[in-house]
C-alpha cells in the first residue's frame, strides 16, 4: 500500500502499539487516538506466552520487558483440594530456543510504559476519545470527544472490548456478561513473611480457578485473580472495591498453600467479565478491527492480548505488502480467523494447561514470518 496512505489506530492498548510500531518501521505515517489521559499504572498483571514476546522483541522492546517484569520460571496448575500438581511448563533456555521467546508476567501499566517506546515519539495523541467516524467521501473524519478532529484514508480499529469503531462497522451491540467476575489483588511479596511461592500458579476448582504470581523479577510484587460465577452485574463501573473476606469466603476450602496466600491480600476488587459471539467480518470499507475490539475473549488462557499483538502484526504485514484494501483484509482475516477462533474456543472450555497439553502450537507461532494464508 502506498506509503503516503494516511492510517489512524483508534486505542494505544497491545493491538494498538504493536500495530503502529509495525507500520511506522514500514515507512507509514500511523498516529494512534487513545481515549486515556495518560498510561497508568492500574491494579492488574498480564501474562505475555512467548509467540507475543518474539513480536515485541522485534519492536526492539525485550530488554525494557524483562526489566520491568518476570521472566517466570514456571507454570504450576494444582487441584483446589489436594494440591496436586495436574500439569507444569518450566521456562528455561532450552525452552525458550525452543519456543523462540520467552514467557512473561508483567504488571499492565509497566508493560504500556515499555509499549510506548515502541512508536515514534509524539505519534500518540492522548486524551482523544473517539465518538464517531464520519465518511467524507474521499476519506474519513475522526470526531473526538474533546471536540476536535482528524482525517485518515484508513482506520485501524484497535480500542478494545467496547470498539467505538465496531459500532460504527457492525452495528452497536453491547458485549456479553458471562456470569463470571474475577477478585484481583496486588499486594507486596514481603507480606507472604517468607513463604514460598512458584513465579506462577493455576489453582482449579470445579467452577471457579485462580491464578497467583509474581509480576516483577525481584518477586516483590504478587498478583492473584480469583474468577467466580456470578449471576447478574448491574453496576455501569468496570470494577467496583471488595475484600479479602469476600474473597477467601469465594475460595474457602481450597488447599492450605492457597489459604496461605490469600490471608495476606489487600486492594482487593471485583471485575465483571465480558466477552462477545464469535464474528468473523473484521473490516469493511476504510474500516478494519484488531484485537479485543473484533474478538474479546474469556481471560481463562491468558491469551487475548497475544492474539491482539498476533494481529497486529498480520495486519501491518497486509498493509505492507498489498495495494487494496479489500485484498489486505482478506488476507488479513483469513490468516487469522481460524487461529483466533480456536484460542476463543479454548478460553470459553478453559481447558488450557488444566491437564497435559500440547503448547507447541501456540507458542512456537511466528506472525512476523508464519505464512499468510491465500483466501478462498
Ligand atoms: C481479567 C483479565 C485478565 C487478562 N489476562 C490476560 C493475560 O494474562 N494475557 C493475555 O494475553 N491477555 C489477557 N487478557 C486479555 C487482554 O487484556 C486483552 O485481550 C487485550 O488487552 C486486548 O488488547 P487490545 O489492544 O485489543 O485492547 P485493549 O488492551 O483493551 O486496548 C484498547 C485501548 O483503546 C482505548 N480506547 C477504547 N475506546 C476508545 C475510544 N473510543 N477512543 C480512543 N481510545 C479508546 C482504551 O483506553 C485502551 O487503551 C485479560 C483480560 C482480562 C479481562
Amino acid at each position: 500500500m502506498n506509503r503516503k496512505t494516511r492510517i489512524a489506530v483508534v486505542g494505544a492498548g497491545l493491538g494498538g502499539l504493536t500495530v503502529a510500531g509495525f507500520l511506522q518501521r514500514a515507512g507509514f505515517a500511523a498516529t494512534v487516538y487513545e481515549q486515556a489521559p495518560t498510561f497508568s499504572r492500574i491494579g492488574a498483571g498480564i501474562i505475555l506466552s512467548a509467540n507475543a514476546t518474539k513480536v515485541l522483541r522485534r519492536l526492539g522492546v525485550e530488554p525494557d520487558l524483562i526489566e520491568a517484569g518476570i521472566k517466570a520460571e514456571c507454570y504450576i496448575s494444582r487441584a483446589w483440594d489436594t494440591g496436586a500438581t495436574q500439569y507444569d511448563i518450566w521456562f528455561d533456555a532450552e525452552s525458550e530456543r525452543r519456543f523462540g521467546g520467552i514467557y512473561l508476567n508483567v504488571h499492565r501499566g509497566d508493560l504500556h510504559a515499555v509499549l510506548e517506546k515502541a512508536v515514534a515519539p509524539g505519534s500518540i495523541a492522548f486524551d482523544h476519545r473517539l465518538i464517531d467516524l464520519q465518511d467524507t467521501g474521499g476519506g474519513v473524519r475522526l470526531v473526538f470527544e474533546n471536540g476536535t478532529s482528524a482525517e485518515a484514508d484508513l482506520v485501524i480499529g484497535a480500542d478494545g472490548i467496547r470498539s467505538k469503531v465496531r459500532d460504527v462497522l457492525l452495528g452497536p451491540e453491547l458485549p456479553r456478561f458471562v456470569s463470571m467476575v474475577a477478585h484481583r489483588a496486588i499486594f507486596p511479596a514481603r507480606r507472604l513473611d517468607g513463604f514460598k511461592i512458584p513465579d506462577c500458579t493455576k489453582w482449579w476448582g470445579r467452577d471457579r480457578h485462580l491464578l497467583v504470581y509474581f509480576m516483577t523479577s525481584r518477586r516483590d510484587e504478587v498478583y492473584v485473580i480469583g474468577v467466580v460465577p456470578r449471576r447478574s452485574w448491574e453496576q455501569d463501573a468496570a470494577s467496583v472495591p471488595s475484600s479479602r473476606a469476600e474473597l477467601m469466603e469465594d475460595f474457602a476450602g481450597f488447599h492450605a498453600d492457597l489459604q496461605r496466600v490469600l490471608e495476606v491480600t489487600t486492594h482487593v476488587s471485583i471485575w465483571p467479565i465480558f466477552d462477545r459471539e464469535r464474528c468473523d467480518r473484521w473490516s469493511g470499507g476504510r474500516i478494519v478491527l484488531l484485537g479485543d475490539a473484533c474478538h474479546p475473549m474469556r481471560p481463562y488462557m491468558a491469551g487475548g492480548g497475544a492474539m491482539a499483538i498476533e494481529d497486529a502484526t498480520i495486519l501491518s504485514r497486509c498493509l505492507a505488502q498489498f495495494d487494496e484494501p479489500s485484498d489486505v483484509y482478506r488476507w488479513y482475516e483469513t490468516t487469522r480467523v481460524e487461529r483466533v477462533g480456536a484460542v476463543q474456543r479454548i478460553s470459553i472450555e478453559n481447558s488450557w494447561m488444566r491437564g497435559p497439553t500440547d503448547t507447541d502450537w501456540f507458542y512456537c507461532y511466528d506472525p512476523c514470518v508464519a505464512p499468510l494464508t491465500r483466501p478462498a
